[in-house]
């Protein structure tokens, strides 16, 4: 019975009396039991980089037209995890070098080679390779779940990508992140924050077969590589069945946590052939799921390429914008329910591109958002509004103020308040003018999770510059939230207000508010009137300040200056 360990190497050689000669002296080992194919073409070569199919490649420098060196370069490239001995010319240490330096894992002479010398080569190679996969592989872990990190898992996309390549096969990215970790991780602990995620990685590894790959990238992110895929409809059932096995209960540190999770789907090769790109845009169907709710799974879509393209073509412009002064801030009044007088003013960003004209807020602020522009294209509003007070206390018109929408971003910059204070030193302006909207929403995210948040708003208070809580109702918040805000001000959504008929569209959430903030004496603007309906069913709940086209649109400074010294006619 033959016991010798099998050793299967490709020799790479265009020239048959080598390959010949080579084959001869393993096939002499007493100690191992050589499987030795031939290669003798350039193509075939590389394919065998991607695709392994032996224990360790022995390959001649000189290869017809050209060397070894571009295979080599190709092996690190595609991080090939089979060592690759290079046969090199004798007396010659340059050449020697040069294979070491490419990531050869040897190099033997030519002329002197024997076959004590090939097998001892060939091992030490074998064992070398392993224990540096082995350390690259810890060193691309995740400690705490086990699993790879992001690196390792970018590593082993591109290499099964090159392999879809070639098979014509498909695979999908998917990324996970689980639902609201962070209460979880701040309300129980980070031990059982930890508990969790072991949890979740386990019920991972159960649903996903051996041939795919997780990894963890991130707090609790994870991305999963679903390899040799049929049908791209199986990537969403795989999806599907990892959301429903992470949904179970899940009893941890003597809790029973009901947590759920989104996830986001990119396939190859619709949605790109690279692994950047396909992480990015599974990242962003995933982006996408989480707007969409709790516990859902999205692929990448068409629509969100439109969308994704319409923000790198935005973001490319808005990076000139500033200098370019194509922002232009305008002024909607704010009026006075009962007589229609202009009490007040909310400055209204306006964006002149060169080459789209007029674009929206809508379209543009959260691009400025996701590229930290908004800081600061949020300066430069700022500015713009003292200045404009400025120009109106030169007039005598000082008893006007403007709101200005404030992103939540600029307040998690930590600088806003340094810079509205200097500000407002600077040009000599009373802090009384300036009134500050935020959203529902960046009051109750900010709150609970940054203390800084609440020093902040009381910080802006103390210079006298009021702060109203912008769109009132379409956060997740109930009314109760209402009491925990240093508010002054509380702006009804004008999606309580008007749609596509005469009456107020929600009359019992406008008086619902109307109520609530008179109990904590807070003031309420209604925004969004368009009819007189509207008007006088504010009214009637005891509503008293209004915005909306009603009485005016957002106006050029000019306009506004007008209005205020020449008040329009009654619209009573
Ligand atoms: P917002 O703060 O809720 O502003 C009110 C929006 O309602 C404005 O849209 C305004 O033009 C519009 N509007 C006013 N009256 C009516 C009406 O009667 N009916 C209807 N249907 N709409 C009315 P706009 O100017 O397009 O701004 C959209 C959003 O962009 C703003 O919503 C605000 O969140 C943001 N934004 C605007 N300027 C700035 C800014 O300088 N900084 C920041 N961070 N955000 C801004
Ligand atoms: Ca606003
Ligand atoms: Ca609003």
């Amino acid at each position: 019975m033959e016991k010798r360990e099998v050793i299967r190497v490709h020799i790479v050689d265009d020239d048959p009396a080598d390959f010949l000669i080579i084959d001869e002296l393993l096939q002499q080992s007493a100690r191992f039991r050589f499987e030795i194919s031939h290669i003798s073409a350039w193509e075939d070569a590389r394919q065998e980089l991607i695709d392994p199919q032996c224990d360790l490649l022995l390959l001649d420098y000189f290869l017809g037209k050209g060397t070894a060196r571009d295979l080599l370069i190709e092996a690190r490239k595609i991080h090939c995890s089979v060592p690759i001995v290079v046969l090199t010319g004798v007396e010659s240490v340059t050449l020697d070098d040069e294979v070491i330096e490419l990531g050869a894992s040897d190099f033997l002479p030519k002329d002197g080679i024997n076959t004590a010398l090939l097998e001892r080569t060939i091992r030490h190679a074998i064992q070398h390779k392993r224990a540096e996969l082995a350390l690259e592989k810890m060193a691309k872990r995740d400690p705490l779940t086990g699993l790879g990190n992001r690196l390792l898992f970018e590593e082993i996309l591109e290499s099964s990508l090159a392999r879809c390549k070639r098979s014509g096969t498909r695979l999908a990215v998917l990324f996970m992140d689980l639902d609201r970790f962070k209460e979880i991780n701040d309300s129980l602990g980070h031990p059982t924050g930890d508990l969790l995620l072991l949890l979740i990685a386990d019920r991972l590894r159960s649903v996903i077969r051996q041939s795919d790959y997780i990894a963890r990238i991130g707090g609790d992110e994870f991305t999963i590589l679903i390899d040799d895929l049929h049908d791209a409809a199986d990537a969403l059932s795989i999806a599907r069945k990892i959301v429903q096995t992470i949904s179970l209960p899940s009893a941890v540190g003597g809790h029973d946590l009901n947590v759920s999770a989104s996830i986001g789907v990119a396939l190859f090769p619709e949605n790109g052939d690279a692994p950047i790109k396909l992480m990015q845009k599974a990242d962003i169907a995933l982006y996408e799921a989480k707007r969409l709710g709790l516990n859902k799974v999205q692929c990448f879509t068409s629509n969100l390429q439109t969308q994704l393209e319409k923000h790198l073509h935005i973001e490319k412009g808005l990076r000139r914008a500033l200098e370019a002064s194509q922002f232009e801030l305008l002024l909607q009044p704010k009026w006075s329910l009962a007589d229609c007088k202009v009490i007040g003013f909310e400055a209204l960003l306006r964006w002149r591109s060169e080459n789209d004209g007029l674009i929206s807020p809508q379209d543009f602020i959260p691009v400025a958002e996701k590229t930290g522009l908004i800081v600061p294209v949020g300066e430069w509003v700022l500015r713009q509004t003292l200045a404009y007070l400025e120009r109106w206390n030169e007039l005598g018109l000082c008893q006007y103020g403007i709101a200005v929408n404030v992103s939540p971003l600029q307040l998690k910059s930590g600088q806003f308040v340094d810079m509205l204070q200097h500000l407002l030193q600077e040009m000599g302006i009373a802090g009384e003018g300036l009134e500050v909207e935020i959203t529902e929403e960046t009051l109750l995210d900010g709150y609970e999770e940054d203390p800084r948040v609440q020093r902040d708003l009381s910080r802006i208070r103390e210079l006298g510059v009021k702060i109203a809580i912008d769109d009132f109702g379409t956060g997740y918040s109930s009314l109760r939230y209402l009491r925990q805000f240093p508010a002054d001000i509380v702006k009804i959504d004008k999606s309580f207000v008007s749609a596509d008929q005469e009456d107020l569209v929600e009359p019992e959430i406008c008086r619902a508010v109307v109520t609530m903030a008179e109990s904590l004496g807070m003031e309420v603007i209604a925004e969004g009137i368009e009819t007189q309906q509207q008007r006088q069913q504010l009214m009637d709940l005891g509503c008293r300040v209004g915005q909306g086209y009603l009485v005016s649109p957002p106006v050029s400074f000019d306009e506004a200056t007008r209005l205020l010294l020449v008040p329009a006619p009654d619209k009573n």
